[in-house]
Formats: structure tokens, C-alpha cells, sequence
């Protein structure tokens, strides 16, 4: 990843680096949200800056997506005091992260003693980790809670150790497992209440945003397959096209899952009302799980159209589908489709009642 934070990989981009992963400074600073941890650009804007970085690189998408949600997190659950200061920080370029994943055996854990705060244990899969300066951890509290803290990364000895990190895909995501034995945190490092972090819509509706940029990543190898097939002169046949179709059609759906998403979590944004949260997480689960199946089988065409020349580099076919197919294994997939199946009975029960209403009034 440093390469990702150090040197852009474009004029274009060098010219309007204004931060430290390298974005235009409008995708940069959409991380800029009200005090309820909304982008004041809106949903719909998140979204297409997802799904934009998303088709640029996967790994640097992980990224972003940490930097959206931690200064999310810190907007909604922050003092004025710490909201302000972390302003400041998006406008000085620092890149914030969410790292919440952890070993059974060595969770981050917190002390709080008086003014003395000190974390013991470590965090794994912390994208970022080494590098990125405004992470936001959970860490857990001795009854059981967790707290999140955000930490000044410049003001603390941590230990980043590289070594378990040979992934399949998303190298330069920097996955790292990272060590915060004896760091001692101030009052204002900690962010909000007890529980903050796993309050619902938030907590899974927060899914929508790996998705948005796990769309982009489909759209990239669609457009990758077209330019790669029409190089060849194969795209007047009826197999290629045939699936080209097919990955046409599931990016569609993909993008109409997320922006439904946008709009269902535009609608919560507007009045946080009970059945608005149960709709984002419906609407979030479904899309989530959604895009995960329309990548899968977009990866499974995109390789049969290629073929095995496809993935001999510079080909970019390779690296792309490691990079998609390690994404897509998000947190919690299999409890995501439990929900919806649940809710499934739901709507079913709810749609025969009305399907015998309406033949009941025909017949009258
Ligand atoms: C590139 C990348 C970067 C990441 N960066 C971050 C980061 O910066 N911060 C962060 O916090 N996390 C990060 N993560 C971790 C991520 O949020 C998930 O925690 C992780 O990807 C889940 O790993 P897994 O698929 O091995 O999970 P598992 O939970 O092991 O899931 C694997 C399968 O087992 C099922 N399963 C889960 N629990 C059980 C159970 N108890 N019994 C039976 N089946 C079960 C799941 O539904 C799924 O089908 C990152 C992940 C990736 C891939």
C-alpha cells in the first residue's frame, strides 16, 4: 500500500493529490459529513465515489472505504471538539480506517482507570496498518462493551507485524495484524459511548458500502472483457456475446441494488424513524448479498471469455479477479442471508394475504 500512498499512479491524479491515498480532492473529502456521520454530499454521491475508486483499484477502494466510515464514526459519535479536529484532519490529508476485526485469544482490550486509559491486545486485518494515521478502533471494555477510540497514530508505539500477510488477493490493502500493548490513550481519544460502534442501522447497513465498491470492481472487468474481446475480433461471436450479456445484466442489477440502498439509507438520513433502520438493513442485506453473487458469476464469465491467455499479465484479468474474489469475503455473509429469509416469510405471508384480498373483492 505504500506505493498506493506515496507515489499516484497517474499525472492526473499526481496534479490534484491533495491527500495521502492519492484521490482528487472531491472523493477525498466526501469523508466530510454532518454530526449524524452523513456525507454532506449525499448518499447518491457516496455511492458513485465507491463505485469509481472501486474500478480503479480494489485495494485502494479498502481504503477509502475505511476512510469514509472512520470519520463517519467519529462525526456521529464525537464531541464538537473532536468532530472539528477531524475536519481538520480530512482537510490536512490524513487518512482515517476502521479496524475492528480481531483474534479470540488477543482481542484489543481497554483499561480505564481514573485518567489513566491504556489498550492491551492487538487488531487483525487492519487495512492500512503502518501507514494510515487516524485508524478508529474498537476496543473492549471490561463489562463486556466496546469503546471506540480514535488513534493519533503519530503519538503512540504500536507494532505492525507483516509477516502472516500473503493474501490470495488485495496485497496492497496491507492487511496487517497490529499490536497496542501498553498504549496510553487521553479521554478525548475515546469516541462516544460504550456500544457506539455496533448501533444498528449503522452497524450492518454500513455493508453497502464494500458492496458499492465491489460493483465497481464488476464494472471494470466488463469493460476490461469488451476492450479485451473487441482487440481480438471476437465480439461478433454469439457465446462472447451471449456473456457479455449476462455481465451486462448483473452489473445493472448490482447498481440497482445499491442505489436502492442509497435511497433507503437517504430516507433514514431524513427521519431516523424504527421502520427506516429495519428497511436499511433489509435493503443493505439484499444488496450486499446480491452484488456477491453477480461477482462471483461475473468473475466465472470474464474468465471463460479470456481464456488462459487473458491471465497472463499485463493482462490485467489476473490481479483483478484475486483482488475481487479475496474482497468479496465480507464479514457475516451467511447471517446477512438468514435475515432476509427471514423477512422473506414476512413479505410472502404479507402478499397472500392481499392476493386473497383482491380475489376476495373480484368475486364480490
Ligand atoms: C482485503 C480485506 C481487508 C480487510 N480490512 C479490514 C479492516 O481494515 N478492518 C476490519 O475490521 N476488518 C477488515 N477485514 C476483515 C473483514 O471485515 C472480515 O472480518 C473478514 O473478511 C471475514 O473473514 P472470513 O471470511 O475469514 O470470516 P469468517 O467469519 O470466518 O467467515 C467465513 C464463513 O464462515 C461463516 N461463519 C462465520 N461465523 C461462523 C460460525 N460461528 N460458525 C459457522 N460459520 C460461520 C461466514 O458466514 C462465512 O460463510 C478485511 C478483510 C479483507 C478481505
Amino acid at each position: 500500500m505504500r506505493e498506493l500512498l506515496s507515489s499516484p499512479p497517474d499525472g492526473r491524479r499526481q496534479a490534484a493529490a491533495d491527500n495521502a491515498l492519492g484521490l482528487e480532492e472531491s472523493l477525498f473529502t466526501l469523508a466530510c459529513s454532518d454530526a449524524r456521520g452523513v456525507p454532506l454530499a449525499g448518499r447518491a454521491a457516496e455511492l458513485v465515489a465507491l463505485r469509481v475508486v472501486g474500478a480503479r483499484d480494489l485495494s485502494l477502494a479498502r481504503l477509502y472505504e475505511g476512510h469514509l466510515n472512520g470519520a463517519q464514526l467519529v462525526a456521529r459519535h464525537g464531541t464538537a471538539e473532536q468532530r472539528a479536529r477531524s475536519l481538520a484532519d480530512i482537510g490536512a490529508g490524513r487518512v482515517f480506517g476502521v479496524w475492528n476485526t480481531q483474534e479470540a485469544d488477543d482481542p484489543l482490550r481497554i483499561s480505564i482507570r481514573g485518567d489513566g486509559i491504556t489498550l492491551d491486545g492487538a487488531k487483525t486485518w487492519a487495512s492500512g496498518a503502518g501507514t494510515i494515521t487516524r485508524p478508529v478502533v474498537t476496543a473492549l471494555r471490561a463489562d463486556g462493551t466496546t469503546q471506540l477510540c480514535l488513534i493519533p497514530i503519530e503519538r503512540v508505539a504500536t507494532a505492525v507485524d507483516r509477516s502472516g500477510w500473503r493474501p490470495h488477493g488485495m496485497q496492497r490493502s496491507d492487511s496487517f495484524r497490529i499490536a497496542f500493548d501498553g498504549v496510553e490513550l487521553r479521554a478525548d481519544d475515546l469516541i462516544g459511548a460504550p456500544g457506539a460502534y455496533d448501533r444498528q442501522p449503522w452497524f450492518w447497513g454500513g455493508a453497502w458500502r464494500f458492496a458499492a465498491a465491489q460493483s465497481g470492481a464488476v464494472e471494470r472487468l466488463f469493460v476490461e472483457t469488451a476492450a479485451y474481446l473487441r482487440a481480438r475480433g471476437r465480439d461478433g461471436d454469439t457465446f462472447q456475446r451471449a456473456r457479455l450479456a449476462e455481465m451486462r445484466m448483473g452489473l445493472h442489477c448490482a447498481v440497482h441494488w445499491l442505489r436502492a440502498a442509497a435511497a433507503a439509507w437517504s430516507d433514514f438520513d431524513t427521519a431516523e424513524t424504527a421502520a427506516g433502520a429495519a428497511r436499511v438493513i433489509d435493503v443493505v442485506d439484499m444488496a450486499r448479498t446480491s452484488v456477491e453473487t453477480i461477482a462471483v458469476d461475473t468473475i466465472a464469465r470474464v474468465l471463460r471469455s479470456v481464456g488462459a491467455s487473458g491471465l497472463i499479465e499485463p493482462q490485467p484479468f489476473g490481479p483483478l479477479v484475486r483482488d475481487l474474489e479475496m474482497y468479496l469475503r465480507q464479514p457475516a455473509p451467511d447471517a446477512a442471508v438468514v435475515r432476509i429469509g427471514i423477512a422473506a416469510f414476512a413479505e410472502a405471508q404479507a402478499l397472500h394475504k392481499a392476493m386473497v384480498a383482491s380475489s376476495t373483492d373480484c368475486d364480490g
